[in-house]
């Protein structure tokens, strides 16, 4: 929901952010974004880290949350800017390359209208690391950074965390969840001990538990989830495994939508998906991780901008991403994991915006989705699209498919999910 280019007429005092202790540099960047209404994670989260509390917040992405630590981060910074020396006064750990430049975009949006303005930076893989590393020359206020690039560039001296203030753990169960754990456990050994630290986390898993009692001291939590779920509406079309391809070209034609994000389970098969598409007719864009990084960027941009009308993806466009008024999400092939499925679905629907989420299902699929609506609280309908009715019972060779195991999700091969090492306290500088 950016709106740059809504009125600025609204004064500041007919902004509901007023009552939060923000300076009037920043709400007047809130009125001029038109954001008039603080969501309920910035309304519960902003008084706390302005106070300096540590936080646990369970909030869905798509629901606020960057401004709700974006906000009170860059007030509390503004009198003290980076004082050279490549120290670091907040960091932002997040998995995603996409989303750490999201993270960073919005921290340099919503501090415009600062003077001094704050000094932020996006660092992660598969760019220029010398690039990076001059950037960070004389300090930085805000680094926004997945894990894997910001242990390269400690190793090289190239920042000082000793002076850092907060850290904030982005998508906490899914950093966990993609491996980063070894990571983490080095970077947070390298943290000062008096420090504020916030975690959001949309689930919580074991391991996230574990993070959280080992990190936060006294935390103040926040658990919003599922507000933001109920702007989306789900539908599940039952059909067989070779007619998906024509069933989604199908949705898409008729469907005349702007823009549609579609999940495959693998990075071949969203490349086989967007062949046969092609062949229907309809061009479709790629993003997964054999993408150089460029071209992911270029085509999330893209994307974002409309003018791509169709981009299958896997899970690494899951989380975080923010398209403004997505209309639908389609499900191709299901995730491996529910909680990933309800981080795709939420790429529609977000900041209260209508969206809708489609999965198509066949035989094969149908157990596991049955356990994705268990796991996540929820029953769905199966429909049937008239001239694409799944048979009643599973075809012969689907039910040798349906022996083998799920395809692993893109980037678990290499790194295998470990359990959480034990947590050195005195490491990890916990501070109770
Ligand atoms: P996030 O969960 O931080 O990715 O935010 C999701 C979307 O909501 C982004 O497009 C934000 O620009 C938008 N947004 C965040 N806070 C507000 C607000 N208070 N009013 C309107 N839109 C907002």
């Amino acid at each position: 929901m950016t709106s740059e280019n809504l009125s600025t007429t609204s004064t500041i005092s007919q902004n509901d952010f007023s009552q939060l202790n923000l300076s009037e540099a920043l709400q007047s960047r809130l009125v001029q974004l038109g954001y008039t209404q603080p969501t309920p994670v910035q309304q519960q989260a902003i008084p706390v880290v302005l106070a300096g509390g540590d936080l646990l917040a369970g909030a869905n992405t798509g629901s606020g949350k960057t401004a709700a630590f974006a906000l009170p981060l860059l007030q509390k910074l503004a009198g003290q800017r980076a004082s050279g020396g490549n120290y670091v006064s907040a960091l932002v750990l997040v998995p995603t390359r996409e989303l750490a430049q999201q993270v960073a975009d919005s921290f340099v949006s919503y501090g415009a209208t600062l003077t001094p303005k704050a000094k932020v930076l996006a660092v992660y893989g598969g760019v220029s690391v010398n690039t990076q590393m001059l950037a960070l020359r004389g300090g930085v206020d805000v680094l926004v950074a997945t894990p894997g690039r910001l242990l390269d560039l400690l190793s090289s001296n190239a920042l000082k965390l000793s002076k850092l203030q907060t850290l904030v753990l982005d998508e906490a169960d899914r950093m966990l969840n993609l491996g980063f754990t070894e990571e983490l456990n080095q970077i947070l050994g390298l943290l000062p001990r008096n420090k504020q630290t916030l975690l959001f986390s949309a689930t919580f898993p074991e391991e996230v538990c574990e993070l959280t009692a080992a990190l936060l001291h006294k935390p103040v939590e926040i658990l919003l989830q599922n507000d933001e779920q109920q702007t989306i509406t789900q539908r599940v079309f039952t059909v067989n495994r070779e007619r998906k391809t024509a069933l989604l070209a199908e949705l898409i034609k008729q469907n005349a939508w702007q823009q549609v994000l579609v999940f495959a389970s693998a990075k071949n098969s969203c490349n086989r998906v967007a062949q046969k598409l092609a062949k229907q007719g309809i061009t479709a864009e790629v993003f997964h991780s054999d993408k150089a990084q460029g071209t992911r960027t270029r085509l999330l941009d893209g994307f974002k901008r409309g003018e791509i009308t169709v981009l299958i993806a896997t899970d690494i466009a899951a989380r975080g991403i923010d398209i403004d008024k997505l209309p639908v999400v389609i499900n191709y092939e299901l995730p491996r994991s529910p909680a990933d499925h309800m981080h795709r679905i939420g790429r529609s629907g977000r900041a209260g915006a209508a969206g809708e989420a489609i999965s198509l299902i066949s035989h094969e699929d149908y157990h596991h989705f049955s356990v994705i609506e268990k796991k996540n609280k929820f029953r769905l309908e199966r429909e049937q699209y008239p001239g694409f009715e799944a048979d009643d019972e599973a075809p012969e060779d689907c039910l040798s498919r349906m022996e083998k195991p799920m395809a692993k999700p893109e980037g678990s091969g290499k790194k295998k999910r470990k359990k959480l090492p034990k947590i050195n306290e005195q490491l990890w500088g916990n501070k109770s």
